[in-house]
């Protein structure tokens, strides 16, 4: 026969595009539309219905950068139309090549209750089916004109990405607005030759199969009249029944859909406008479950939940009412999907802890899988939080995404630093808006790495982020894929099916070790400084405010604010969404994170004072106690408690050096500031080791170009590190603090239209040089980083994460290895040769790098860590990181891994000093051994008055030690991170008398709840 597959494919493209489609709506008349546009902010759902309206036609320009419109549309169903399904297609002018990123509406009755939301590619409004002619159709829009900031020119940069700067020019031109009759059967006839038609072309083409659907496809197309499209589309379906019929083979990939809107919780626009984005998709996917029974929805983040109780209660009532019924499912049990390269240990924890209980008080839904499909890589402390907080399994897509790499498995176990291993799935169809095209499903068949001993795979679908959500032609297109000769079938099955079918099915899946590195938005770990110096000083505050207000709650009896720590807990864990903290949204999201964070720590400084000064007495006592809210002692304060210290060791000198510059020491160090600022020798004068490594100079400040192929503020490209210059000039070099307690060195630097300046420091006794640095930063497009070029032989190095550090290599054999070309720290890097390292410290950076090479002059091993301070990328923030930044490094040679622990704590949490008439304060915890580490002190979050205290091992070693109660102890229950008595923990945990005897493995993290038997004496 001779061959005409490509003529009948073409045929297929041109009918269904210019006949078939366009038939759809056979009939119509126009709908009146008039417009009400509200002066400034949204408006609530009353008012803007109650206000008056002007008219607006089709062609009209509308909406403003951000503003909101009520656009009302008012019509009759024609007589002639009584029986047949009827519809009202409302058009704001959408670009249906883009499922979302613009703008969007929400339908309500007259009686403000909402129908659906309007999107791109869902724009129609069910009237009735069957109509009754003459019926009166009056609906409002509450219509967002969200600019498009990505689509239209990517990465370019645009003045649309705040209020303050977009402009009031229109953004959008009404089309559409019409009252039709919808063909039921085309539509049919639609979604079987779409199906077919996307089948067809991922099939062999010498397999039978593609013939037998391209030969009844052309059978289809045969008896469609041209002329009379609605007329006989029922006898071309007719064609194609027998091929839809035919059952999938055996072997066929099994795929569990579930409907889904990936809705980042604030990006390309701002937080106020997500809530306004969940509510529209929401009363979508409501709506499509009452349409279509086999249908299910999953939506994650409590805090989007959250936001739609609050904010659209009428919306929520639908919802509650779902999820009931067990068809809008709750998914993962985070707060938000969060970064989690960055945020601490406790707050990675709390966002499981808010997150699972919302779902639990709300829906009493406890959810076993993390939902997250988006986050840009995941730590190994990781795997360890998510069985602390009771779930098992982990759900991501993002690492598909890596440049380099391809990971090998889509369902394996991950294995964390401790050892815990999650059951993780990536879903092979490589996205978390899967539309039911036939190259995806076939996609996710063919690239599914565990072919052969697994055969299940999750694609979430829909579209997010202003698409709305699930279709009902996606809907449409998964029945058809039920079970069909040539596919993988689909079935919707919520995520706990599915991961209860993946594990029974493959009971000895691969083990990937360690963390999850995604091989991309590099440097999401740098952009928008202040955002991330936002996090930080809230989780160190949080810390302080719990550990001080529990201290003073069992001390003193001083209230404990459970309300307000519940509540900024909340904000700084919405603002680790993986948008915000990771740098990557609009200025305005950003300006208004800045606010909010500045108004948190003014909340957190008032907590934290009150308590201290309940804890302290009577001012007029006139002693000043130094309070310690690190977990380590120190200048004889206790962890956790207060006292009056005795006077300094003293002993600070600085001298001018020959040829300029300073030496600097302490006793304990000895340190070279040469002619031009920069850092010539850190000599620990105990081992007789030089940090330095010969022939470099250390805090060096570099400057890179910094233009990514893409993605300006979440990449950097590896090229980058090309072209450097490195900031030796300098404008000054001078010694500004001079004392027994204290010196100090300050240099003054200007390079292109910034300065910076940086003071060098040497506190008596504390072994650890600290620089300062205040960068006035007008760049553009450029990257800063302060490099430590240090004189030691290391294979790998390591770097804080959540409960513990992980290892990376500091070479690059591997593509793996050299495609970690940034990476992430907490509070510390450590390098070690056996017996000797160094620790770099940071309260305020999360990028480095770190890099290896070998000396000519002596054969030694320099290897070099790069803190990661200021990027300038100008997209999606046209002027992101501009203006005055501070931040504070410190350098500790000498150092073991519980140093670095320890430095790491104390940079970040500076002691405190209050007047009172108190001698002390007793901690009402203590650790004795400097590994086990208090991450957490805080009252119990049921009101019990009971002390919760996590502990974690955090040298990575077998520990053994006993944590002891200042207060006499009733009871001591291990728990999960919600504060449930669990069995889950593995160490030994033992009441001893007045405290507790623990026994842990490396990185190993424990709850314990504290019930004191009595009030506990000061
Ligand atoms: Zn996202």
């Amino acid at each position: 026969m001779h061959d005409d597959r490509s003529l009948v494919e073409a045929r297929l493209k041109r009918v269904l595009a210019e006949r078939i489609r366009p038939a759809l709506y056979p009939e119509s008349v126009p709908l009146t539309v008039s417009i009400w546009t509200a002066p400034g902010e949204p408006v609530p759902v009353a008012e803007g219905l109650a206000a008056p309206r002007s008219a607006i036609a089709v062609g009209d320009a509308w909406g403003a950068p951000w503003g909101t419109s009520w656009i009302t549309v008012e019509g009759t169903v024609p007589a002639a139309w009584a029986g047949r399904t009827v519809e009202a297609l409302i058009d704001l002018g959408f670009d249906a090549n883009m499922p979302g990123f613009q703008c969007e509406g929400l339908v309500y009755r007259p009686d403000g209750t909402p129908v659906k939301g309007l999107n791109p590619q869902n724009q129609w409004v069910r009237i009735a089916a069957p109509a009754v002619g003459g019926e009166r159709v009056l609906l409002h829009v509450e219509a967002a004109s969200n600019p498009v900031i990505l689509d239209y020119h990517p990465f370019l940069p645009t003045e649309l990405g705040d209020q303050e700067t977009a402009g009031d020019r229109p953004q959008y031109r009404l089309e559409r607005m019409d009252l039709a009759v919808l063909d039921e059967t085309v539509w049919e006839l639609v979604m079987d030759l779409e199906v077919l038609g996307e089948l067809m072309a991922e099939l062999p083409e010498d397999g039978a199969r593609r013939w037998e659907v391209l030969r009844a496809v052309e059978r289809a197309l045969d008896r469609i009249d041209l002329q009379d499209v609605n007329g006989t589309a029922a006898a071309a379906r007719s064609e194609l029944e027998q091929v839809l019929a035919a059952p999938a083979v055996p072997s066929a990939h099994r795929i569990s859909a579930i409907g889904h809107a990936h809705i980042d919780s604030a990006w390309l626009w701002p937080l106020r406008e997500t809530v306004r984005k969940v509510a529209r998709t929401t009363a979508n996917m409501t709506a499509l479950l009452e349409d279509e029974p086999n249908f299910l929805y999953t939506m994650s983040q409590a805090q989007q939940f959250a936001w739609i109780k609050e904010h659209r209660p009428e919306v929520y009532a639908r919802v509650k009412k779902a999820v009931a019924e067990g068809r809008f499912v709750p998914a993962g049990g985070m707060w938000v999907e969060s970064d989690t390269n960055m945020p601490s240990s406790e707050a990675m924890a709390r966002q499981f802890v808010h997150g699972k209980r919302f779902f639990l008080e709300e829906f009493g839904v406890e959810n076993q899988e993390a939902w997250l499909p988006d986050t840009f890589g995941f730590t190994g402390g990781l795997p360890q939080i998510i069985r602390n907080a009771g779930s098992k399994w982990l759900l991501t897509q993002k690492i598909s995404w890596s440049q380099i790499n391809k990971f090998p498995h889509h369902t394996f176990l991950w294995e964390g630093i401790d050892g815990t291993r999650i059951f993780t799935h990536f879903p092979p169809v490589d996205t978390y808006n899967c539309s039911m095209k036939g190259s995806e499903i076939a996609h996710a068949a063919r690239n599914f790495k565990d072919k052969g001993v697994a055969r299940h795979s999750l694609a979430p679908t829909g579209w997010g982020d202003g698409g709305g959500g699930t279709t009902r032609e996606m809907v449409a297109k998964a029945a058809r894929l039920r079970d069909l000769e040539g596919s993988a079938t689909v079935r919707w099955e919520r995520p706990a099916e599915f991961f209860a079918k993946a594990e029974a099915e493959y009971p000895k899946p691969p083990v990937w070790v360690g963390e999850l590195y995604l091989e991309l938005h590099r440097a999401t770990l740098t952009s928008q400084a202040r955002t991330k110096q936002g996090n930080r000083r809230s989780e160190n505050l949080l810390r302080e405010a719990e550990l001080w207000c529990a201290t003073a709650a069992l001390r003193t009896g001083h209230p404990y604010p459970y309300e307000a720590l519940d509540r900024i807990w909340k904000t700084v864990l919405l603002h680790q969404f993986h948008d915000i903290l990771p740098g990557s949204s609009i200025a305005w999201v950003h300006r208004e994170a800045e606010a909010t964070y500045a108004a948190l720590a003014a909340e957190l400084e008032e907590l934290i004072g009150a308590a201290q000064r309940a804890l302290a007495g009577d001012p007029a006592g006139g002693r000043e106690l130094v309070f310690n809210g690190a977990p380590h002692g120190r200048s004889a304060v206790p962890a956790g408690g207060a006292a009056v210290p005795g006077g300094g060791p003293g002993g600070c000198t600085v001298t001018a050096r020959a040829g300029g510059g300073f030496v600097l020491a302490d006793g304990l160090l000895r340190v070279v500031v040469d002619g031009d600022g920069l850092v010539a020798s850190v000599l620990e004068l105990a081992s007789g080791r030089e940090a330095v490594a010969p022939g470099t100079r250390a805090n060096l400040l570099q400057l890179h170009p910094d233009f990514p192929n893409m993605w300006d503020a979440w990449d950097v490209d590896q090229f980058y590190r090309n072209t450097v210059t490195d900031l030796t000039g300098a404008d000054e070099v001078a010694v500004c603090t001079e004392g027994p307690e204290e010196v100090a060195v300050r240099v003054s630097r200007s390079f292109g239209s910034s300065t910076v300046v940086q003071t060098l420091t040497l506190r008596a006794g504390s072994g650890r040089l600290d620089i300062d640095t205040e960068v006035d930063w007008h760049e553009t497009e450029k990257f800063l980083k302060a490099a430590f070029p240090l004189d030691l032989h290391t294979e790998r190095y390591a770097a804080e994460t959540q409960f513990g550090h992980q290892f990376r290599p500091t070479h690059t054999n591997t593509s793996w290895e050299a495609a970690k070309f940034e990476a992430c720290n907490h509070r510390f890097v450590h390098l070690a040769e056996p017996g000797w390292g160094v620790a770099l410290v940071t309260p305020s950076t999360y990028g480095h790098d770190v890099t290896r090479t070998v000396r000519a002059a002596d054969g030694g091993t320099t290897t070099t860590v790069r803190f990661s301070l200021l990027r300038a990328p100008r997209f999606p923030d046209p002027r992101t990181d501009q203006g005055v930044h501070r931040f504070r490094h410190a350098l500790v040679p000498g150092a073991e891994i519980g140093d670095a622990v320890r430095e790491g704590y104390a940079i970040g949490l500076p002691e405190r000093r209050v007047t009172g008439s108190a001698e002390s304060v007793r901690p009402l915890v203590e650790s004795d051994h400097g590994a086990i580490v208090v991450s957490a002190a805080k009252l119990a979050d049921d009101g019990s008055g009971d002390l919760v205290v996590r502990v974690y091992e955090a040298g990575g070693g077998r520990v053994r030690g006993r944590l002891a109660t200042s207060f006499p102890l009733a009871a001591v229950v291990p728990c999960d991170l919600l504060e449930r008595p669990w069995d889950g923990t593995r160490g030994e945990v033992a009441a001893d008398g007045d405290g507790v005897r623990l026994g842990l493995r490396p990185f190993e993290l424990v709850t314990l709840r504290l019930t004191p038997s009595s009030a506990p004496s000061a």
